[in-house]
């Protein structure tokens, strides 16, 4: 089972507000608050309408579908969509009052007819590649790419962006480059607006999680934050915000028995029991979205101790070594969170098995029932 704690996540988000009036009381910059991929697996409805509760008045998915899952939970709050947009279903920008990115000549194309057709003025956000060399437009070839965008009646810039591709190491030199190309790519956007009709200022916005952290030189108007509203720092970083995590996973233990020096378990019998151990059989595993890496890597909590995960994670299961800790059917175990004075949290599972966070957390399957609290 796992228990997403809105409570937690509304306190996220009104600490990194906080934070930002008081570190910038002039002009804080407002969040963006960032719930793509089902709000990074915590359930985008009731993390989107929880959010929007605290304060929150702009939110970010991938795509237009997120978006109009979004919609459907009653989201009012402006919703921008980061993603590139598929020819196929544009229409859903009106029909769910999104905001599009637009990040490539294309898009802006694809984008205006469907404003045309709709007979509505689409505001958007134009996105500048600064050396992530994925989504936007470069940031040294805009004089050749914007113009046609900036002049167009159907399309009303609202905001320019771009995205770090190293805020969270500290030792790359990229992540000032990129600040320095979208300076100048802010320069220039500014003089081709001027040149061709017009149109209010946009506001500008480029930081995620790590950059937030990082340095207020680039917070801008806006930033954007995913991660740590789910109360997880994105590593190596550490900060001093009371953050708190959002999502707990427990289950229960179904089994135990006992193994015999040289007797093994599970598939592929990859642990055997070098002396008599014992064995607490747990009904999660890989189709829950828990990895099979971690099988002979990670741990649980059983009886408020450290049990380690042995033999490979099964489909369904996953059994640990309880040996010596009494462990009975029924036990409560926690596969992320505190029992006891322990606790297991996201970071130090994603460490155990060399990914990052935010795989761990997307990942959480659809099959493990979600309790809001
Ligand atoms: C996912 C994403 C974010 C949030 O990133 P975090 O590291 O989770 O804070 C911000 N901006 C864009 C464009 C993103 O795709």
């Amino acid at each position: 089972m796992a228990r997403v704690d809105l409570d937690a996540l509304k306190s996220n988000f009104r600490h990194i507000v906080e934070h930002l009036a008081r570190e910038q009381p002039r002009r804080p910059p407002r969040p963006i608050a960032v719930v793509k991929a089902n709000a990074y697996g915590h359930g985008a409805a009731e993390v989107g309408r929880a959010l929007e509760d605290a304060g929150a008045d702009l939110l970010a998915c991938a795509d237009i579908e997120e978006g109009a899952v979004l919609r459907a939970a009653g989201v009012t709050a402006q919703i921008l969509v980061f993603g590139a947009l598929s020819v196929s279903d544009l229409d859903g920008l009106f029909d769910c009052a999104l905001t599009p990115t637009i990040s490539t000549p294309g898009a802006a194309r694809a984008v205006e007819t469907i404003a045309r057709k709709h007979k509505q003025r689409l505001r958007y956000h134009l996105k500048i590649d600064t050396g992530m060399n994925r989504l936007g437009f470069r940031h040294d070839n805009l004089g050749r790419t914007l113009p046609e965008l900036l002049a167009s009646e159907g399309l009303e810039l609202e905001a320019v962006y771009t995205h770090f591709a190293t805020a969270d190491d500290p030792d790359s030199r990229l992540f000032n480059d990129q600040g320095l190309r979208f300076e100048r790519a802010l320069k220039d956007v500014d003089d081709i607006r001027k040149g061709a009709r017009g149109g209010r200022r946009p506001y500008v916005h480029a930081a995620n999680s790590a950059a937030l952290l990082r340095d207020a030189r680039v917070w801008y108007d806006r930033v954007r934050p995913g991660l740590l509203l789910y109360g997880v720092v994105p590593p190596p970083l550490a900060s001093t915000l009371p953050l708190l995590p959002v999502m707990t996973l427990r289950s229960r233990v179904v089994a135990v028995k006992g193994v015999r020096p040289g007797e093994g378990v599970g598939y592929g019998v990859q642990f055997s029991a070098e002396r008599p151990a014992t064995i607490a059989t747990i009904p999660a595993g890989y189709a829950d979205g828990l990895d099979a890496r971690l099988g002979g890597r990670g741990v649980v909590l059983i009886r408020g101790r450290r049990a380690p995960i042995v033999g490979s994670v099964s489909m369904d299961m996953l059994a640990a070594d309880v040996t010596g800790l009494d462990a009975a059917p029924g036990d409560e175990v926690v596969i992320l969170g505190s029992q006891g004075g322990d606790r297991i949290d996201v970071r130090e599972m994603a460490a155990t098995i060399g990914t990052i966070p935010y795989e761990i957390l997307c990942r959480i399957g659809t099959r493990i029932e979600r309790v809001y609290s």
